[in-house]
């Protein structure tokens, strides 16, 4: 199958493409065209413009005090290999890794994704899992939509026709942070069934002092768990009893004895042990 008829604008700055937006209701940006183009394809999506942002300045890395602000249109293959990135927000940088195959990750962007609202896509889930935030703007100006208030269901944010993300906010990682994102595909570069984003910070004794956690694949939207995987908190290590509590809570949680709790169970409890191996060298959270 072919796309519906579509017109098409490649913008020279956010103002410009803000205004495409509002001048056409069956506009739609296009970043990397990674999720769109198949909807478009399948006459599943039928936008009648086309408004092209990669020539607006959304791409780049900052980290500004205790934020990374990351530009909207920063490829995944970019977050993979970025060492500001690597050292600032290692979890964005293995959850980026694992979309898809290095073709996909070359053109896709964290805006995109966080547009399209996936409910088995990582970065939405690393998003929520780190407490982070989206900065969108639209002619009436710019606010910030954290990420507990940005996914509403299937592919459904709170993101309004005109408004373009601009940058993505996520808190800069701890001197003892670790972070694992771990997830289950049938096939290597495959969407995942499912996945658990996991961020610890330890304190100076090495206890666990904060924690944030949500699951992809489980619900219309990612899910947060840092509630359901609170036995972490304030323990030195993963021990057995830890991840089996944690492993337990899941399942039970998250849908009682289905095969996708069990999954989810079980990668609670995988991401619990890595997060704390990997921090528990100061400073070795990206490694
Ligand atoms: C074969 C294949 C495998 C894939 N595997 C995975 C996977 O394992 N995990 C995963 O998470 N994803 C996967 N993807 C999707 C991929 O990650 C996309 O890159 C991503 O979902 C969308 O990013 P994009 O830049 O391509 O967005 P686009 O396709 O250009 O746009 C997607 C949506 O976001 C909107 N949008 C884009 N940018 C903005 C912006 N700045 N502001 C407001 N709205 C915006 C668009 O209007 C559109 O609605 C896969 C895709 C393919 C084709």
């Amino acid at each position: 199958m072919k796309p519906a008829p579509f017109d098409y604008v490649r913008c020279a700055n956010v103002a410009e493409a803000i205004a495409a937006l509002a001048g056409e209701e069956g506009a739609k940006v296009i970043a990397g065209g990674q999720s769109l183009v198949p909807l478009m394809a399948m006459r599943l999506a039928r936008p009648t413009l086309l408004v092209d942002v990669n020539d607006v300045g959304l791409d780049g890395i900052t980290v500004e005090g205790d934020v990374v602000r990351v530009g909207a249109c920063t490829r995944h293959r970019r977050l993979e290999r970025d060492p500001v990135i690597a050292r600032a927000a290692p979890l964005l940088r293995e959850a980026a890794g694992l979309i898809g195959y290095p073709a996909i990750r070359t053109r896709g962007t964290i805006g995109g994704s966080l547009a399209h609202a996936d409910p088995v896509a990582e970065l939405p889930t690393v998003l929520l899992a780190a407490g982070g935030s989206v900065v969108v703007r639209s002619a009436a100006g710019t606010r910030v939509i954290e990420a507990a208030d940005l996914f509403t269901g299937f592919l459904g944010t709170t993101l309004e026709h005109e408004e373009i993300i601009e940058d993505v906010l996520l808190p800069v990682a701890g001197p003892r942070h670790g972070s694992s994102f771990c997830e289950w595909s049938p096939r290597e570069g495959d969407f995942a069934t499912a996945g658990v984003a996991l961020a610890i910070e330890r304190d100076d004794d090495g206890r666990c002092r904060a924690l944030g956690a949500a699951a992809c694949g489980i619900a219309s939207v990612p899910l947060d768990c840092s509630t359901l995987m609170a036995s972490a908190l304030g323990e030195t290590s993963a021990s057995g009893a830890v991840l089996r509590q944690i492993a337990r809570v899941m399942r039970a949680e998250l849908g009682g004895d289905t095969d996708r709790a069990d999954l989810v169970g079980l990668l609670a409890a995988r991401a619990v042990h890595r997060a704390f191996a990997r921090s528990d060298v100061p400073g070795e959270a990206a490694a």
